[in-house]
C-alpha cells in the first residue's frame, strides 16, 4: 500500500529507493581551514585564501570532523578503514572556487553499516548503509530579483559527510522513516545539528521501477532538492507514478536527474545521461592518507551516547509506555531527557508521559518552540503534576495553573494561593452546594425522577461550576449519587 499509487499496479510494479543524504558537522571550523562554520552571518565574511582557493593555499584536515565521521560510522554498525583517502571532484560552477571539491572515492571512512526503525504498521525495518563518506559542502548562489546573481561564499569548505543507503526501501513511507531515523541518530550523537530547513540536512533519492519478484534492477533516475519529509514522500510518490505509467505504456524510463518543485509537486529534468558528469575524480594530491588508529575507534565507539532504538527499547520496558508515546518522547535526545527529568522528579511514568504528550507539546507546536528553550523546567511540571495527582487542585485546574505558571513564571503554590485554586475536598461544604444546585433546578430534578438518567452529567456540571471547577470531581459525583438516591 502506498497511498497516491493505484493498488493494482503495485501488485504488478515494486518501487526500489536508495538515499544519499549530506549532513554538516557540527565542528567549530570549516573542513581544511580555520573559518569558523556559521549560518545565517552576512555573506562572504567567513573566508580565506584557503576556502576561497587562492593558488598556493593548502588544505589542513580538520580533526574533529574525522571524529565525527567515525562517531556516525560507529552509530550505523560501520566498518572503518584503517587506512583513508581523499579524491578531487572535479566541476565548474560559479559558487566552487577551487573548481573542484575535496571529497572521498574509493576508500570512503566508513562503509557496510545499517540502520533500523519502525514503520507505521509497527513493523520494524532495516536499510542497509553502502558508505560514509567527507567531503566538503560549496558556496551558495543568491538570485537577486533582476536577473543578476550573487556567490556567498561563507558555506565553502564545510565539513559534510554523506551517506549512501543501499537500495533497500520499497515505498516512500520507508524513505521518510529512515531520514527521520537519520536525523535521530546525528542529533543524538551530536555530529550535526540535522536541520532540514537550514539545509543541515539534504536529501537526493535514486530511484526505479521493477516488475514484482524480479532481482534486477530497473533503470533510476536521481531526484534532487528533497528538502523536507514531505517532500522526500511527496516526490517520491509523483516520481513512482510517473515511472509506473511510463513501464505501463511500453516505454523505458530513461536514466536522468531530477529537480523536485515543491511548489508545483512536480519535477523538470535537470541532466540526461548524455549531459551526465564526468567528474574526472583523482586522488587528492595537497592531503597525504589517513591512518586511523583502531584505538581511536574503539574509544570513540565507546563515548557514544545512547541511541534512539536502545532508549525507546528501554522507555517501553522501564517505564510501560505505548510505543506510538514512546517514539514521539525518544524523537530528540532533549525531549527524552526532559522526560526522564520529570519521572525522576517523583511523577509517575505514564502521568509524565500523559502530561509531556499533551501539555508540553501543544504549547511548542503553538510556539514553534524546541524543549530546550521551554519555560518550565522538569521539576516545575514535576511539581505541578504531584499537584493533581494527590489532590491539592484537580486536573482542569491543573491545566489553567498550567498556563499560568507558564505566563507568570510563578510556582504551583504561588499560583494556587493567589487565586484560592486549591481543591475543594470538604464535604460539608461540597454537600451544601449540591443541595443548593439542586433546589435552583426543580425542572430538571422533574425529569430525572422521571427516569432522565442522563441528567446527571447535568447537575455535575452546575455543581462544578458553582464551585469554579474546584470541587473535587469524585466527592461531588458521590455527593450528589447520595442526595438523588436519599428522596
Ligand atoms: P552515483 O554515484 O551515480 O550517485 P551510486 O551507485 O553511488 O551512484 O548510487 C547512489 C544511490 O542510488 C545509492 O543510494 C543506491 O542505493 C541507489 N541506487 C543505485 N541504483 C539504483 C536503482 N536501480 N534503483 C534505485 N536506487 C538505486
Ligand atoms: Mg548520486
Ligand atoms: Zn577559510
Amino acid at each position: 500500500m502506498i497511498p497516491g499509487v493505484d493498488p493494482r499496479l503495485l501488485e504488478k510494479w515494486e518501487p526500489v529507493i536508495g538515499l544519499e543524504v549530506h549532513a554538516q558537522l557540527a565542528t567549530e571550523s570549516k573542513m581544511f581551514c580555520r573559518c569558523r562554520r556559521i549560518y545565517g552571518a552576512p555573506p562572504n565574511t567567513h573566508t580565506c585564501p584557503v576556502c576561497l582557493a587562492y593558488p598556493g593555499a593548502l588544505p589542513v584536515l580538520n580533526a574533529q570532523a574525522v571524529e565525527f565521521a567515525i562517531r556516525m560510522g560507529q552509530a550505523v554498525g560501520c566498518q572503518i578503514r584503517s587506512l583513508t583517502t581523499f579524491a578531487r571532484k572535479n566541476y565548474f560552477y560559479p559558487d566552487l572556487p577551487k573548481g573542484y571539491q575535496i571529497s572521498q572515492y574509493d576508500e570512503p571512512i566508513c562503509e557496510h553499516g545499517q540502520l533500523s526503525f519502525y514503520l507505521e504498521d509497527g513493523s520494524m525495518s532495516t536499510v542497509g548503509i553502502t558508505r560514509i563518506h567527507m567531503e566538503e559542502d560549496a558556496g551558495k548562489t543568491i538570485h537577486g530579483v533582476k536577473n543578476e546573481s550573487y556567490v556567498d561564499f561563507n558555506r565553502c569548505g564545510t565539513p559534510l559527510i554523506e551517506i549512501v543507503s543501499e537500495p533497500d526501501i520499497r515505498s516512500p513511507h520507508e524513505a521518510r522513516r529512515y531520514l527521520e531515523r537519520l536525523k535521530q541518530t546525528l542529533e543524538y550523537t551530536a555530529v550535526s545539528q540535522a536541520d532540514m530547513e537550514k539545509g543541515n540536512l539534504r536529501c537526493d533519492a535514486n530511484i526505479s521501477i521493477r516488475p514484482r519478484g524480479s532481482q534486477t534492477l530497473g533503470t533510476r533516475t536521481e531526484m534532487k532538492n528533497l528538502n523536507s519529509f514531505r517532500g522526500v514522500e511527496r516526490g517520491l510518490t509523483y516520481e513512482i507514478n510517473r515511472q509506473i505509467q511510463v513501464l505501463e505504456s511500453g516505454g523505458t524510463v530513461t536514466l536522468c536527474t531530477l529537480n523536485w518543485d515543491e511548489a508545483t509537486g512536480e519535477t523538470q529534468i535537470m541532466r540526461t545521461k548524455e549531459e551526465a558528469h564526468d567528474y574526472r575524480y583523482f586522488p587528492e594530491p595537497d592531503l597525504v592518507p589517513l591512518l586511523i588508529d583502531p584505538q581511536r575507534v574503539a574509544a570513540i565507539k565507546a563515548s557514544l551516547p545512547e541511541l534512539p532504538a536502545a532508549l525507546e527499547r528501554r522507555f517501553t520496558e522501564q517505564y510501560g509506555l505505548r510505543s506510538q508515546d514512546v517514539e514521539i518522547l525518544a524523537r530528540t535526545r532533549q525531549l527524552a531527557a526532559y522526560y526522564e527529568a520529570v519521572v525522576q522528579a517523583g511523577v509517575a511514568p505514564t502521568d509524565a508521559a500523559q502530561w509531556i504528550l499533551g501539555e508540553v507539546l501543544r504549547v511548542l507546536n503553538e510556539e514553534h518552540q524546541e524543549i530546550q528553550d521551554f519555560p518550565l523546567k522538569p521539576a516545575a511540571l514535576a511539581e505541578l503534576i504531584q499537584a493533581t495527582t494527590q489532590g491539592t487542585i484537580n486536573r482542569n485546574t491543573g491545566k489553567n495553573v498550567f498556563d499560568k505558571m507558564l505566563k507568570e513564571g510563578l510556582s504551583v503554590t504561588e499560583i494556587v494561593e493567589r487565586d484560592q485554586l486549591a481543591q475543594v475536598s470538604d464535604t460539608a461544604a461540597l454537600e451544601d452546594t449540591v443541595r443548593q444546585v439542586l433546589a435552583g433546578s426543580p425542572k430538571e430534578l422533574g425529569r430525572y425522577r422521571g427516569g432522565e438518567a442522563k441528567l446527571f452529567g447535568y447537575f455535575m456540571g452546575q455543581v462544578m461550576a458553582a464551585t469554579k471547577g474546584q470541587g473535587d470531581p469524585q466527592v461531588v459525583r458521590s455527593l450528589l449519587q447520595q442526595i438523588l438516591d436519599e428522596s
